[in-house]
């Protein structure tokens, strides 16, 4: 339809970044095109009812196209963040990546059992990070009745890698 088209054709595909041999898909110029913006909010917005009690997006674009979701749906907002940023008491889950780990934190109490949450992140590409993410709010007795990405980079198989990942939903294919 219109709306994914103007949406694909507003991202920026960076070759050799952030290393020679990767292609980095870049989605401020997505944020330069108001319409696409909108659009891109409004595909997921669409389908969404009412009842899904949290909004929890990744650090960093996960900030930038969750909480207009959130205020849509009126959800609450819940950032997933990187270490030592949080200053409240946190939990925090450990991943791998190509070389080492990193960690995804969330404050005590942000997330309550029996909360229906949706994931928030502009890009899957391993799927480690939401795999992570989706332990850290099963770990407090929540449910993750999605995850939302805008874009999915397939030839990575992150759904073969991660059996955690049951529910994923993205916009496009990269
Ligand atoms: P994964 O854990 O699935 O391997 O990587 C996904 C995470 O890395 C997401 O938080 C995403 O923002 C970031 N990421 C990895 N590659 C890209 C890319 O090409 N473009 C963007 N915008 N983010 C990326």
């Amino acid at each position: 339809e219109a709306r994914m088209k103007r949406i694909a054709s507003s991202i920026r595909a960076i070759p050799d970044f952030p290393k020679p041999g990767v292609t980095f898909q870049d989605i401020t110029t997505l944020l330069l095109d108001p319409m696409a913006f909108r659009d891109t909010v409004d595909l997921f917005v669409e389908s969404y009812v009412p009842g899904r009690s949290k909004i929890c997006g990744v650090e960093a674009r996960g900030f930038i196209f969750g909480p207009p979701i959130a205020l849509a749906i009126g959800a609450k907002f819940v950032p997933l963040r990187k270490p030592k940023k949080l200053p409240g008491d946190v939990i925090s889950e450990e991943y791998s990546l190509e070389y080492g780990t990193d960690k995804i934190e969330m404050h005590v109490g942000a997330v309550q059992p029996n909360d229906r949450a949706i994931i928030i992140d502009d890009l899957i590409a391993t799927g480690g990070t939401l795999c992570a993410a989706i332990k850290l709010i099963e770990r407090v007795g929540a449910e993750v009745i999605e995850c939302a990405c805008v874009i999915e980079l397939p030839e990575l198989k992150p759904l073969e890698a991660n059996s955690q990942i049951t529910n994923l939903r993205t916009d496009f294919s990269n």
